[in-house]
C-alpha cells in the first residue's frame, strides 16, 4: 500500500496516485501529469474520486482512499476500428510498389476504355498537359461523384480531386493506407483500401492524409511523420514495462499499447495532433480539426498542418477520455 499523501505531498507515491486517477472514469476535470507533485489539480482529482466513492471528500489520499483506487477497474479504451497502415514502416517501401504499378496502369490502361483526366492548372503546368488516360476500370480510379460528395461533408473544398485516386490494394493484414508520389511533374496521393467502396469511415480516414499531403510545402512528409508517431510510442512503450508489469499482457502491446499513435485526447487543435491523431480526429467527427480542415483553401500551404507534421505524437490509453 502506498504512503498516505496529500496537497504539498512529492514522490514516486503522488506519481502512482496521478496515474491511476487517470485510469479510471469518469471525470469531468482534464488528466493530470503524472509529476509525482501533489498539486491544485491532484487535489481537485483526489476530491472529486472520494466524493464519488462515499468517501470524506478531504484531498488526502489515506489507506480508504488507496483501497478504492487500487481496487477500481480500468477502462481502456478497445480498438475495435481498423487502423491504417500509414504509421507502420513497411508502408513506405508499400509506396514504391504502389507508385510502380500506377506507372504500369497508365502504360497498360485498354485504349476502348480510357477516360481522360485533365488536371487543374492550379499546379502550374497547362490544362491539359499532364492529362493521362485511365480506365474506368483500371486499377487507380477517381473518386465517384457520391464518394466526393461524402469526402466535401467533412473536407469541404479542401480537396484537390483531379490529384486523388482510389485502389483496391491494400496493406499488411488488409489495412488501408495513402501514399503520395511524384507523377510527371505533379504529386499525386492514392489511397488505398482494400475495395473501390471503402466505408465512408475509412475514406474518411485515409482522406485525411491526402489532406496532410496536400496542404504541406513536403507532400510527402505525412508518410515519415505517421512512422515517427508510432516508433515513438513503440519506445515509450517498452520502457512503460518497468514502470507497469500489466502492459505485457495487452494484445496490442508494445506497438499500440499503452501508447499509440492513433489514439488522442478530443478536443484539442489541428496543430497538436500527429498524422494518424488527425486522421482519427477527423472520421469521428472532432468539432475543431474539422472546422479548421474546412477553412483550408484547395492546395494552399497549412502553417498548422506544417506544425503537426513535425509532431512526434501519441496518447496514453490507460487514461480518462482518450479516444482511439
Ligand atoms: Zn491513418
Amino acid at each position: 500500500m502506498p504512503q498516505t499523501v496529500s496537497f504539498g505531498s512529492q514522490g514516486p507515491d503522488v506519481k502512482t496516485l496521478q496515474t491511476k486517477l487517470n485510469q479510471i472514469p469518469p471525470s469531468q476535470l482534464p488528466p493530470l501529469v503524472a509529476n509525482g507533485i501533489f498539486g491544485h489539480k491532484t487535489l481537485a482529482r483526489v476530491k472529486e474520486f472520494q466524493a464519488k466513492n462515499s468517501l470524506v471528500a478531504d484531498g488526502v489520499a489515506g489507506p480508504k482512499t488507496w483501497d478504492k483506487l487500487l481496487a477500481s477497474k480500468q477502462i481502456i479504451p478497445a480498438h475495435n476500428e481498423f487502423l491504417c497502415e500509414n504509421a507502420d514502416k513497411e508502408n513506405l517501401s508499400g509506396a514504391a510498389l504502389v507508385q510502380q504499378q500506377f506507372n504500369a496502369a497508365k502504360v497498360q490502361a485498354p485504349k476502348p476504355k480510357i477516360k481522360f483526366g485533365v488536371r487543374s492548372s492550379s499546379i502550374g503546368a497547362p490544362a491539359g498537359a499532364t492529362a493521362f488516360s485511365l480506365a474506368e476500370s483500371g486499377p487507380f480510379r477517381f473518386l465517384t461523384e457520391t464518394q466526393k460528395n461524402t469526402a466535401k461533408t467533412v473536407y469541404g473544398n479542401s480537396l484537390d480531386f483531379s490529384r486523388i485516386f482510389i485502389s483496391n490494394k491494400s496493406g499488411l493484414g488488409g489495412r488501408a493506407f495513402t501514399v503520395a508520389f511524384k507523377d510527371s511533374n505533379e504529386v499525386v496521393q492514392i489511397i488505398n483500401c482494400g475495395k473501390f467502396d471503402p466505408s465512408d469511415r475509412l475514406l474518411i480516414h485515409e482522406l485525411a492524409h491526402v489532406w496532410q499531403s496536400q496542404h504541406h510545402s513536403d507532400p510527402f512528409q505525412f508518410m515519415k511523420s505517421a512512422v515517427d508517431c508510432q516508433a515513438g510510442a513503440l519506445t515509450v512503450n517498452a520502457a512503460e514495462v518497468f514502470s507497469d508489469p500489466d502492459v505485457l499482457l495487452h494484445s496490442e502491446h508494445p506497438v499500440n499499447f499503452p501508447f499509440s499513435a492513433y489514439a488522442y485526447l478530443p478536443g484539442l487543435s489541428l496543430a497538436s495532433y500527429g498524422a494518424e491523431q488527425m486522421a482519427q480526429a477527423c472520421h469521428k467527427g472532432e468539432a475543431a480539426v474539422r472546422a479548421h480542415i474546412k477553412g483550408v483553401a484547395m492546395n494552399a500551404l497549412d502553417p498548422d498542418n506544417v506544425k503537426a507534421m513535425k509532431l512526434t505524437a501519441f496518447a496514453d490509453r490507460r487514461m480518462t477520455g482518450i479516444v482511439i
